[in-house]
């Protein structure tokens, strides 16, 4: 049995083990970092990447079908569209590709050890890794857990035939004609509104009274509305009881306690993630778990002296920048920096049609705080760029206390607002009032002028509006 020694130990390479392995790297810190798949995780292989590039992939398709409908206000037409959806899935692998690649330059830049095979803990110190050449024994300083989180299954609905995953789904070389979604969270009206626009008939069956039930209402009622354009039905308060013994019906209970059958050709199952926590040897440890998740205090670290756990693995919320920015923190208090998780907000963002982004708190959550709020909404339909982009649908929110007009929260809803997150997270982040977003020149004609209107409507004065 080969063995050796390192200061650092990384089990996982998803963005949070990842990120954590080459920050140690730059710092100087002798790191080996082992993974059981391909590197970069859930987010890169399966997860945000190939989804943001199917969801790409679709919007495109969906334009030119419009094109080819006539309905072109641009004055635009075309002959009859298609898809071949082999190629795009390859086109999107490619991308994966480029990305593995990517992360092994890095771990190469930063003088990173990579081992590829499955990592089982012997005591708190020791790790032995099964890989293709044999069993690998490695002693380390620090272990940092990023081993991430895996789909849920449901009971009457076991994943296989038909009944499908996110990763399955996002490998498919022929569009389903008809594509039942259990599940009308993230993954759910993500990749069942990418089915859409392909040309799938798509039904989402929600457990609760209403889909995207991470939101608030007034944010996610243009998801609803092109929902609805796009020909989706959705069931809510239902819940999914098996399929039909041919495999080809969906039984679902809905929300009276009547029986529905939804022929499906595939049935797509995402009712969210759990963290993965079985056989990586957790039982020869000695960790204080939060629910079903690892408990971490404010700087990463378990219950047990020199194991720190990032990602999926530690909590809500489940994202790849969470992931990152723990993984990163980590290595800097491994390499003896004073770092602690101190983040006023993780911006969230759901790449729906349109895509909707929530920065720190709704006016429900800041109400809930206690303290007496101001908002000020500004709608894309008086926003010049958004016209010209045919994307009036949407608005940008900022809620900010009452007394002092510091910036609480800020959401939007509208196409293309992802990109508007990072302006959202900056201004919690550096503790922006209402009257420095409304002082900051924001450039014209962008979208982002409507986060300046809506800072400027809730000090009582937009401008155009
Ligand atoms: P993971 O990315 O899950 O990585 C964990 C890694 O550890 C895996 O590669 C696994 O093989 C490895 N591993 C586990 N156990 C062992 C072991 N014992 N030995 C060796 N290796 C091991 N988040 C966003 O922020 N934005 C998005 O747009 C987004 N889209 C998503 C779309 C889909 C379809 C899915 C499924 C998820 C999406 N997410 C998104 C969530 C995001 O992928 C996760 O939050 C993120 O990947 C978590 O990173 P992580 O490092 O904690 O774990
Ligand atoms: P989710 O938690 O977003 O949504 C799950 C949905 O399924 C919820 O609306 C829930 O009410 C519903 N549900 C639960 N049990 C059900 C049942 N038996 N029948 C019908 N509906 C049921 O989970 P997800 O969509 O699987 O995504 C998992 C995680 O991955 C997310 O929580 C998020 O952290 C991450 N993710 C993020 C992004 C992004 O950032 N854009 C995209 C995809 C995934």
């Amino acid at each position: 049995m080969k063995e050796i020694s390192c200061k650092l130990l990384v089990i996982g390479a998803g963005p949070g083990g990842y990120v954590c392995a080459i920050r140690a790297g730059q710092l100087g810190i002798d790191t080996v970092v082992v993974e059981a798949g391909r590197l970069g995780g859930t987010c890169l292989n399966v997860g945000c990447i190939p989804s943001k590039a199917v969801i790409h992939a679709a919007e495109e398709f969906d334009k030119v079908v419009h094109m080819a409908g006539g309905e072109s206000p641009l004055g635009i037409s075309l002959a009859k569209p298609a898809i071949d959806l082999g190629k795009t899935v390859a086109w999107k692998d490619r991308i994966v590709g480029r990305l593995n690649n990517g992360v092994a330059g890095l771990f190469k830049k930063a003088g990173v050890k990579s081992i590829q095979g499955w990592a089982k803990f012997r005591d708190g110190k020791t790790v032995e890794v099964e890989t293709e050449t044999g069993t690998q024994l490695i002693h380390a300083e620090t272990i940092v857990i990023a081993t991430g989180s895996a789909s849920v299954d449901l009971p009457p609905l076991p994943f296989g035939g038909n009944v499908i995953t996110s990763t399955q789904a996002l490998a498919l070389d022929r569009v389903p004609e008809k594509l039942a979604v259990v599940g009308g969270g993230y993954i759910g009206l993500e990749l069942g509104m990418a089915f859409a626009r392909f040309g799938s008939a798509v039904t989402v069956v929600e457990a609760l009274d209403r889909v995207l039930p991470l939101y608030d209402a007034e944010l996610t009622r243009p998801v609803l509305k092109r929902l609805d354009a796009l020909g989706v039905s959705v069931m809510t308060g239902a819940k999914a009881k098996g399929m039909s013994k041919k495999g080809d019906t969906l039984v679902v209970e809905n929300g009276n306690g009547g029986e529905v059958r939804l022929p499906a050709d595939k049935v797509l199952v995402t009712v969210g993630r759990k963290p993965l926590t079985e056989g990586w040897g957790i039982e020869e440890l000695a960790l204080d778990m939060d629910g079903r998740f690892i408990r971490i205090d404010e700087t990463c670290r378990t219950s047990m002296r020199g194991i720190y756990a990032v990602g999926d693995v530690t909590g809500e919320p489940m994202l790849a920048h969470r992931a990152m920015a723990q993984g990163e923190m980590v290595a800097e208090i491994v390499a003896g920096h004073r770092r602690t998780w101190d983040k006023r907000c993780i911006p969230a963002i759901c790449f729906t049609d349109p895509e909707v982004v929530s920065a720190g708190l709704s006016p429900e959550e800041a109400r809930a705080t206690g303290v007496e709020i101001k908002t000020g909404q500004f709608p894309f339909q008086a926003n010049g760029r958004a016209m010209t982009m045919l994307g009036e649908d949407g608005f940008v929110r900022v809620v900010a206390r009452a007394d002092n007009h510091l910036v609480l929260g800020i959401q939007a809803v509208g196409q293309g607002v992802s990109e508007l997150s990072a302006a959202f997270g900056l201004a919690i982040e550096m503790g922006a009032r209402l009257e420095d977003i409304a002082g900051t020149i924001h450039a014209h004609p962008t979208q982002g002028e409507a986060f300046l209107e809506a800072a400027m409507k809730a000090l009582g004065h937009a401008l155009h509006i």
